[in-house]
């Protein structure tokens, strides 16, 4: 198959072109370098299945040609994190809202055959039940959060409208080798794996017993590939998580190291966890990687987040500053 993955640079999009070429296809990237990096592509140099292009997916003019012949696109590019969403909404709104409807009108021109829409669970916000399916209420918390979604509701409408296949895959906190170590605070895995590389404590948010349903990144791309092969599905959502939850202190005992608590944060729920019913009835989908497993994968190659930047308790209260100020009651 002809494939195309935005954000083909960032963290989830490479370990997506390493399946797809695996699997024998052409593969073309869109990644701006925003928060993706070349070096995770580093390992396919000079494979002729692989052609890159940097530019922005909101960039109508300058990608919409490169899905001419396209099969399968996989749309991984957006921008992540909670604070910068907060000071920066319109960058947000303009690379996950614009920027998703700019790659839906590609696709439609060009006919793609099929697209999976890398959706979040951060849509439940703080849900009611655990698991939580995918009919849930929607209460997102946050400009991150509302970007997925309405990228989300796009892909729907476009799917109805112009008789589109589209599939949206609602992720649930993915980790996994080459997990983003940009600028910014973000998820819990980069900022614990560079305490640990440089012997601080971890900063863990309240009492850490709040759980997690962290997903290893190679069964998100299993669950995208087994979504795209499916031609007779389509305009559904499907949660894809690890089938359990798992606490902060948990992670911390598998990573080993002492502990530095540090203030709970509002409109954070105290679990996440799939449900995965759907997918598993509907795709025949199940989850491979245990956080043990994930984990153990993470430190084998931990020198990844050398140059990651050191939170600590002071940083972290500065870099937050905003989510207290607009997030809290
Ligand atoms: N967390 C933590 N210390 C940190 C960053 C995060 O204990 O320095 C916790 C956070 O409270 C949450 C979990 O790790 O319970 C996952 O946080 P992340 O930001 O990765 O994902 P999200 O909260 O958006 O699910």
């Amino acid at each position: 198959m002809k494939t195309l993955v935005t954000g083909g640079c960032g963290f989830i999009g490479s370990h997506a072109v390493d399946r797809l070429l695996a699997e024998g296809h052409e593969v073309t990237v869109i990644d701006n370098l925003s928060s993706g990096n070349i070096r995770n592509l580093e390992h396919h140099k000079g494979n002729p299945k692989l052609q890159v292009h940097i530019a922005g997916i909101e960039e109508h003019a300058k990608i919409e040609s490169l899905f001419a012949g396209i099969d399968w696109v996989f749309h991984l590019a957006a921008l992540a994190d909670i604070v910068p969403s907060i000071e920066k909404p319109m960058q947000y709104h303009n690379s996950n809202v614009n920027g998703t409807i700019s790659v839906l009108e590609a696709c439609r021109k060009h006919q793609v055959k099929r697209i999976i829409y890398s959706a979040s669970s951060s849509c439940y916000g703080i849900p009611d039940s655990f698991p939580t399916p995918e009919t849930a209420e929607i209460r997102c918390q946050y400009p991150y959060a509302v970007t997925k979604y309405l990228g989300e509701e796009y892909c729907l409408y476009w799917e109805q409208i112009y008789k589109m296949n589209i599939t949206c895959m609602r992720f649930f906190n993915v980790y996994g080798t080459r997990a983003r170590t940009s600028g910014t605070y973000g998820a819990v895995f980069g900022v614990f794996l560079a305490q640990k590389l440089n012997n601080k404590s971890y900063t863990v948010v309240g009492d850490g017993k709040q759980t997690r349903d962290f997903t290893y990144v190679t069964d998100i791309v299993d669950a995208c590939v087994t979504a795209v092969k499916r031609d007779d599905v389509s305009g559904q959502i499907f949660n894809v998580g690890s089938g359990n939850t798992y606490s902060i202190n948990r992670l911390v005992q598998l990573l080993g190291g002492e502990i530095t608590y540090i203030p709970k944060r509002p409109g954070e729920p105290d679990c996440t966890f799939a449900d995965t019913k759907k997918i598993h009835k509907t795709l025949n989908w199940t989850p491979k990687v245990s956080l043990e497993e994930g984990v153990k994968i993470m430190l084998e190659n931990i020198d990844y987040w050398k140059e990651a930047p050191l939170w600590d308790t002071n940083s972290i209260a500065e870099a937050t500053k905003d989510w207290f100020k607009y997030l809290g009651k």
